[in-house]
């Protein structure tokens, strides 16, 4: 597929999609970059009472969790991250990746995207195929407080000949929306629900979203695997508790699942 005629980033419709909240956030666009969340991991920004947005044309080493690796096309999508700064006493954040797949869903159902769903801990699938992956990594910011940088790859157009190795398949918004939007818009867009979001997580953390995640989980009541503990754990996705941690009905009685290491699957 040609991307010679792709539709650039450009700030005047980030912040046109953003309306009145564009004030709250400090875009830099880079035509190429090897990953936005590292780049703001090794290079925070001086803090200046604005959210910090890394977004790049293509990114050329883009990671998803435990070393994996976000594909990216030129034109073919939006990838982006921004550093959340938390509240001088703020405690490590439960829940945290959770809510940005929340705010990523809203924006699609928003647009008229229809089958939306959110896969724990991190993947916001259409009709069963991953449209778009979050990865959410914390830094201390040297002695600047607790911060997190948190990175989504949202699919638009992919190339037709894209090979992406995923379980559960892979989708674009070209295939869900008549009229998908420009990078730009989307990217105000899901900017403007993850300030709602994020607003709402600080303020009364994930326990006050729980509700809003658990009617889009992609697996509610069905059998799961949970790969990547000592011993393979299977039972019935029950939901998620207050910190996000996931609540698998096993035979052996309920048991809670936390995201670090483990990947779910469908039995
Ligand atoms: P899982 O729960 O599926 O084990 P994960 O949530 O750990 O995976 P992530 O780290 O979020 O996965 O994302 C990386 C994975 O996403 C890759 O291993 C690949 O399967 C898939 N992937 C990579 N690029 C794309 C893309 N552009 N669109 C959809 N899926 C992709």
């Amino acid at each position: 597929m040609d991307h010679s005629d792709y539709e650039a980033l450009d700030a005047g419709g980030v912040a046109e999609a953003l309306g009145e909240l564009a004030g709250v956030f400090s875009l830099e666009i880079l035509p190429e970059c090897d990953s936005t969340n590292s780049r703001l991991l090794d290079n925070p920004p001086p803090g200046d009472g604005r959210v910090h947005v890394l977004a790049a044309e293509r990114q050329t080493a883009g990671r998803g969790r435990r070393g994996r690796a976000w594909q990216s096309w030129p034109g073919a999508g939006l990838t982006f991250s921004l550093l959340w700064r938390f509240a001088p006493a703020a405690h490590v954040p439960a829940g945290l990746s959770l809510v940005v797949g929340l705010a990523v869903a809203r924006t699609l159902e928003e647009l008229g995207v229809e089958g939306v769903a959110l896969k724990w801990p991190n993947d916001v699938l259409i009709q069963g195929k991953k449209l778009a992956g979050i990865l959410v990594e914390l830094s201390s910011g040297r002695g600047r407080g607790l911060a997190a940088v948190i990175g989504i790859g949202i699919n638009l157009r992919m190339p037709a000949d894209a090979a992406v190795d995923s379980p559960m398949g892979v989708t674009d918004l070209a295939s869900c929306l008549a009229s998908p939007p420009s990078p730009s818009r989307l990217l105000g867009l899901v900017l403007a629900q993850l300030q709602l979001f994020l607003e709402i997580y600080a303020a009364a953390g994930f326990a006050a979203l729980r509700g809003a995640w658990q009617q889009r989980n992609a697996f509610a009541d069905l059998p799961v695997r949970i790969l990547g503990e000592a011993h393979e754990l299977t039972g019935t996705c029950v939901g998620v508790d207050d910190d996000g941690a996931l609540l698998l009905q096993t035979a052996e009685g309920l048991r809670r699942v936390l995201s670090g290491d483990v990947s779910l699957r469908l039995a």
